[in-house]
């Protein structure tokens, strides 16, 4: 089992058992990083932050970049982000105000050196600033850190297509951003209005044209099933839609009703969610649908082109999974700035308060927000590449694993390998003596495959706090 075997088999179908998926089904984390946010606490403090990020500088690896707006001009039902509905513009303000005393303050602790080489924009509604407050933060990102001016930079923001016209399109190419992603969720008008959260597809197709036209590379959509009033021949109609304008990337959400977490949820009828077996048929459906139209499963819901990036970094081991999911640049240290944005700098995640009340007073105080996080240990580390190699390779190799840690995998990781036997049976999973490989049943499976290398999973089989695997 080669590297380059590896690589051929990046388009290999995903196998979808209905059986195994019930039998696996559960919740579990999405590893967007290894510890996973709940195992972050309040013994990182501030001053943990700021010493380890003057630290970081001995690297001089590049950055990566995350700036969180929260604001909304309206609450879609089945949201579950970070996220303020207002139409209140001196909430906006005063945000942006203390953004910017964080933008100073954390650019005050990394060299001018370090290139920013990717930036993302996430919410919260990003296109929910105006054209100058937009023009104002990238001029003050772009003052604070530098930027990598070249084409290899990645700078990507959430555009969500009922705040922006073909014009606000062209206004983000100016201020340097070259990928985007839109937020479709669904095409359906009873859907749409079930969820409210109303968009045409004359609309969507317009931005998308205007896009290609500014030249924005790797344009990604995200759909939702799962949601209210869906059906297979709905949903059918969506990606005949979607598959039409052909997106460079998609990713396709599961739905998770979590109403006694997220308020906003509340206003769906639980009786309207499709069920089980209907959901099961509709990923069922995406999935083959995508392949046939030309499209690679990279892994855990996202589906790319074979010419975009993501397969590129597939297939030159720059490909990781973090907190936007899969991305590139897997070098840079991420400094996120913003309510309950999440960095991680060396071996230290931290966040930022997740109440914007709190952020705002801390950074008024002259104090950065960083409210918790962990270092991470030597054993951590360990398994936090295992998760990445199987989540984003599809497969970890016993002797490179060998050659790049202290640790011999098949002594380390015994008791793991003893336990993957089920997996095995399933044929989720194939065990030789060069490594670990992932099988098409295992696609759809990843974290299951990955939470057997998880030491603080606690029965979370049962956990509320995640989402379902499928
Ligand atoms: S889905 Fe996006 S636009 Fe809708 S409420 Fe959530 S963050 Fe706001």
């Amino acid at each position: 089992m080669s590297v380059e075997q590896n690589i051929m088999s990046v388009d290999e179908s995903v196998c979808f058992d209905i059986d195994l998926i019930r039998r696996y089904e559960g919740r579990g984390p999405r590893y967007t990083s290894y510890p996973t946010a709940l195992q972050f606490s309040d013994s990182l403090t501030e001053e943990d932050y700021r010493q380890n990020a003057l630290a970081s500088n001995t690297s001089g690896v590049p950055l990566s970049v995350y700036v969180h707006i929260p604001f909304c001009h309206s609450l879609c039902y089945y949201c579950g982000c970070n996220k303020i509905v207002t139409h209140n513009q001196s909430r906006v303000s005063k945000y942006l105000e203390n953004l910017y005393r964080e933008i100073d303050m954390q650019a005050e602790l990394f060299d001018r050196s370090r290139l920013v080489e990717q930036l993302h924009f996430g919410g919260g509604t990003p296109t929910y600033l105006d054209e100058p407050q937009l023009r104002d933060l990238m001029q003050k990102l772009g003052n604070a850190f530098s930027f990598d001016e070249s084409d290899n930079r990645q700078f990507s923001i959430e555009v969500d297509p009922r705040t922006v016209d073909d014009d606000g399109i062209r206004l983000l190419t100016e201020l340097g951003f070259n990928r985007l992603s839109l937020g479709i969720q669904d095409f359906d008008r009873v859907v749409q209005e079930a969820v409210n959260r109303r968009q045409t597809i004359a609309q969507v197709s317009s931005l998308l044209n205007a896009s290609r036209d500014a030249g924005f590379k790797s344009i990604s959509f995200d759909l939702i099933y799962g949601l209210p009033h869906q059906t297979v021949a709905s949903f059918d109609k969506t990606l005949d839609t979607v598959i039409n304008m052909r997106p460079d990337r998609l990713a396709v959400y599961n739905y998770a009703h979590l109403p006694q977490r997220f308020k906003g949820q509340r206003m769906i009828n639980a009786d309207d969610i499709p069920a089980p077996e209907t959901k099961l048929e509709i990923l069922d459906r995406t999935i083959h649908r995508l392949a046939k139209a030309g499209y690679i499963y990279i892994g855990m819901d996202h589906f790319a082109l074979p010419e975009d990036e993501l397969v590129a970094a597939r297939r030159d081991g720059s490909l990781q999974r973090n907190f936007q999911g899969y991305s590139t640049h897997r070098q840079c240290d991420l400094v996120g700035v913003g309510v309950s944005s999440i960095s991680s700098i060396g071996n230290v995640y931290s966040q930022n308060s997740v109440t914007t009340m709190e952020y705002e007073k801390l950074l008024e105080d002259g104090r950065l927000p960083v409210r918790k996080g962990i270092a991470v240990d030597d054993d951590d580390l360990v398994r936090a590449d295992v998760i990445q190699s199987l989540m984003c390779y599809d497969q970890l190799l016993f002797d490179d694993f060998d050659a790049t840690h202290d640790v011999e995998f098949r002594t380390y990781f015994a008791a793991e390998l003893d336990r993957l036997q089920p997996l095995i049976d399933d044929e989720l999973i194939d065990v030789n003596a060069e490594g670990i490989r992932i099988r098409p049943k295992g696609r759809l499976l990843l974290r299951n495959i990955a939470m057997i290398f998880d030491r603080y999973i606690n029965d979370r089989q049962t956990d509320n706090r995640f989402s379902k695997a499928i």
